[in-house]
């Protein structure tokens, strides 16, 4: 028996058409715009608070009110004869000692006239008394 080839070539592709279709078929229709996901929004980057009225924008001055005070019995106060009221300087010790001196009058001092304490370049990181006294005096100029 022998087929025309027209039809020999339509069994042969015949089913292949009815996958064709049954595939075309299935094919899902594209969603709609309202049944499209809705995206989930992306997590915001973290980010530094801003800064509230109870936290300074800025780092405060740096002072020098806050220092600690130098203690005469320290072994770097004890080297230098450091004391707290002038007055008090070992004389014999420091026979160098002239009346009248005194931290406030030092030009190692560095507090502002008035105050009671101030940073001294011998003591760094330290305030000195205004009526102290050590034997590395100097007179300011
Ligand atoms: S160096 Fe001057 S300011 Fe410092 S402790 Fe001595 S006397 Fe006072």
């Amino acid at each position: 028996m022998s087929l025309n080839p027209t039809r020999r070539r339509f069994v042969m592709l015949a089913p292949f058409a009815g996958m064709t279709a049954l595939a075309a078929c299935s094919r899902p229709e594209p969603p709609t715009p309202a049944q499209m996901p809705v995206p989930t929004p992306l997590p915001m980057p973290v980010t530094p608070s801003s800064p509230t009225a109870q936290e300074p924008t800025t780092a405060p001055a740096p002072t020098t009110a806050n220092l600690p005070i130098v203690d005469a019995q320290e072994a770097k106060a004890l080297s230098f004869g450091y004391v707290a009221i002038a007055s008090n300087a070992d004389k014999a010790r420091f026979p160098m000692f002239v009346a009248g001196s005194a931290c406030s009058n030092c030009a190692l001092y560095q507090g502002a006239a008035g105050e009671t304490h101030g940073p001294c370049a011998i003591f760094i990181g330290q305030r000195v008394a205004s009526a102290g006294w050590c034997s590395a005096w100097a007179k300011k100029a």
